[in-house]
């Protein structure tokens, strides 16, 4: 009996494949595959981290780690525009993920807007896409991932009850942000986006905008810009300066500094500390 179990156990551990590889393009992607898959899933971020993605091309160094790579998971909706052309380079047995395929994406200023995993209800959609890949790549592991997925599905359910709950009353309704990274976590709960750039992180936009932002600020009562861990300060705090008010960060994360993680944070520590940040700027009660 005791022998039985112990083949069997060796059984189950050979039929799932172990360190199933994984390459995620951004590290909210990876996060999802990371906690989707558990221990026998190797998960790299291809754009590493504090490098800003919007920027970021990929380097022969990086191609090559991603042709070991059986699973690919990349956000669509144009945030990697190198991708369609990489698309055609993997290896055949690599999976693909768009992970927003299908998701009731909407147009910001200059294309289609791809920051969804700042909206929790539409995050879970995508870990949705990345478990069901997981479960095609490996299907020995799917009941595992399914119960993982499950479990991350909850936390994201709880992380959205958190937002409505925090910013259901305030006494603003409108923010400043660096660049137009927020827009489906407003839309979500009923806020209005004013971003000093666009869709994209791009150069210092022109006076004319500042002060157009600036009038808007002061007409919206706004007192708060808000800022991103990495990326440039100086229009954020000339606009706090001119509404006499002052800066403080929401991180759109794109991407996590070593030091962050190190710091223990991830997606959900992040996303808890934007509600603070947001409840602070935005006077909720
Ligand atoms: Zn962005």
């Amino acid at each position: 009996m005791v022998l039985a179990l112990a083949v069997a156990g060796c059984d189950a551990r050979t039929t799932s494949t172990p360190g199933l590889a994984v390459t995620a393009t951004i590290y909210p992607l990876a996060e999802f595959a990371r906690r989707s898959g558990g221990a026998p899933v190797n998960v790299h971020t291809l754009i590493p981290p504090g490098v800003e993605a919007h920027d970021y091309e990929p380097t022969l160094k990086d191609l090559a780690a991603l042709s070991r790579a059986r699973l690919f998971i990349y956000n669509g909706a144009g945030f990697e525009p190198w991708v369609e052309r990489l698309l055609p380079q993997l290896a055949e047995g690599t999976l693909r993920v768009n992970a927003t395929e299908d998701l009731p994406l909407v147009r910001g200023d200059g294309g289609v807007d791809p920051h969804v995993w700042l909206d929790p209800v539409l995050a879970q959609q995508q870990v949705e896409r990345i478990f069901a890949a997981l479960g095609r790549a490996d299907p020995a592991g799917r009941s595992r991932y399914e119960a993982n997925a499950a479990a991350l599905r909850a936390a994201l359910q709880a992380l959205d009850a958190d937002y409505r709950q925090v910013l259901q009353e305030c006494r603003r309704k409108e923010f400043i942000t660096a660049h137009a990274a927020f827009g489906y976590l407003a839309r979500r709960y009923g806020l209005r986006v004013i971003a000093v750039s666009g869709l994209a992180p791009e150069a210092e936009p022109s006076a004319s905008r500042v002060k157009e932002i600036v009038q808007q600020a002061r007409r919206a009562g706004i007192r708060v810009v808000f800022v991103e861990p990495l990326g440039e300060r100086r229009v954020a705090e000339t606009i706090a300066r001119e509404v006499g008010g002052t800066t403080a960060v929401l991180d759109p994360l794109e991407s996590l500094t070593v030091e962050a993680q190190r710091a223990g944070k991830n997606y959900f520590t992040v996303m808890h500390e934007n509600l603070d940040q947001l409840a602070q700027g935005l006077d909720c009660r």
